[in-house]
């Protein structure tokens, strides 16, 4: 038996079966992994959009190191330094507000809708309006909040307060709206619900309709945040601001951690009691993310981004044009997605035979996550494996 084997055997015994793991890692550096048996891999999952700076980046592992050599741990009983700093960093990066931190995507978003119902709770206005095919978290409000009816079958009854429109169309969004209405969440690309970016019309338009009406526009950028698409947060690309927004996934990279950023009219909604966190913000996981920022920074990773995905689109479109049941390319910057004819997950485990890991966003779409400093030759790496595996799959005889 393989040593990956036997760990999947152990973790097979002991551990819930919540996902279907493939491989199993044991290390990596930038944009490659290693596998227990010693096999290397082209990490184009980049642990799901949070290694948007690679795997074990130098200043990022300093980072870790030396913070927690200090201080892991203090609560929000103290006064930290880092959590500051961190704050004020985003702050500056975004809204001019300020901001609540937690442990993940679904938890922040709970901070959202929060601070949102509280903001409008003596109005009497709570609903909040999502999109359907959305995905915004595993906690039971989240897979209320998820317009997508996989995530919620089994756990009814599920909390009350969401509407779900239709993405991308105005119309549908406006047609929810009523008394009880108090915030439309909208993230400007949907990740798992297959990289799929929110049209001009539609964000400018929800944006002037919650406007008109009192609302809250709220932008889960969990996925499509922190330099992915191009720019350092989705809705940056249309010219608008959102209310707040939510960060986790690649916040610090891969210390957990999440982030409720707002702007200044809703920054001193919550008070004492109102909402808390043990873990949030500590200072181990705000170290890190200071370090991630700085990183982003000094190797230019925001404009990377949007040039990288520019070449791998291209690469992608190829495909498109040489395969038949590769159907489209979709997305932004490097949040990019291949639409095929029949399962994904068949790509994705050929492409993972070739040596790359990539994984599915719904049935029909491989989506690719590469960290944002991606090299060009890893970039057509990659490309050339996609290839392959297409090849293998679609025309398997020759
Ligand atoms: C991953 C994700 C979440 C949930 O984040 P968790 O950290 O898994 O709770 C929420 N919204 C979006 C857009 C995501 O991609």
């Amino acid at each position: 038996m393989s040593k990956s084997a036997d760990i999947a055997a152990l973790f097979n015994q002991y551990v819930m079966h919540t996902y279907s793991p493939s491989v199993t890692l044991t290390s990596g550096h930038g944009c490659k992994v290693r596998d227990a048996d010693g096999k290397t891999y082209l990490d184009f999952t980049a642990g799901i959009a949070v290694l948007n700076v690679g795997h074990t980046h130098a200043k990022v592992v300093k980072a870790v190191q030396d913070q927690a050599a200090a201080l892991i741990h203090s609560s929000n009983l103290f006064y930290t330094p880092n959590q500051a700093l961190l704050a004020q960093r985003l702050s500056k990066l975004s809204l001019g507000g300020k901001c609540f931190f937690c442990n993940s995507g679904a938890e922040a978003n709970e901070a959202m809708v929060k601070l949102a119902r509280l903001w409008g709770h003596e109005k009497g206005k709570f609903e909040v309006i999502t999109m359907r095919n959305s995905f915004h978290g595993r906690t039971l409000a989240m897979c209320a909040a998820t317009g997508q009816s996989k995530v919620q079958k089994g756990f009814d009854p599920l909390p009350l307060g969401f509407a779900h429109a239709a993405f991308n169309d105005l119309e549908s969004v406006r047609g929810l709206v009523n008394a009880r209405t108090v915030a439309v969440m909208v993230e400007a690309v949907q990740g798992e619900g297959g990289l799929i970016p929110a049209t001009p019309e539609f964000m400018t338009g929800v944006r002037k309709l919650c406007d008109e009406k009192g609302l809250l526009m709220l932008c889960d950028e969990i996925q499509c945040g922190m330099g992915r698409t191009g720019h350092w947060f989705g809705w940056q690309k249309y010219g608008i601001k959102p209310d707040a927004f939510t960060l986790a996934k690649s916040l610090a990279s891969g210390v957990p951690m999440g982030a409720l950023v707002a702007a200044p009219s809703l920054s001193d909604v919550f008070h004492p009691g109102n909402h808390a966190s043990t873990f949030g913000g500590n200072p181990l996981a705000c170290a890190t993310a200071l370090a991630v920022i700085d990183v982003i920074e000094e190797e230019g990773l925001v404009k990377r981004a949007g040039e990288a995905g520019a070449l791998f689109r291209e690469g992608l479109q190829a495909l498109v044009d040489k395969y038949e049941k590769a159907i489209e390319v979709r997305g932004e910057g490097l949040m990019l997605g291949l639409v095929v004819e029949g399962p994904a997950k068949d790509v994705v485990t050929a492409c993972r035979e070739m040596g790359l890991l990539c994984c599915t966003a719904g049935e029909n779409v491989v989506r690719f996550l590469p960290p944002l400093n991606a090299k060009d030759d890893e970039l057509e790496e990659a490309l050339e494996m996609v290839g392959d595996a297409l090849e293998q799959v679609y025309h398997p005889e020759s």
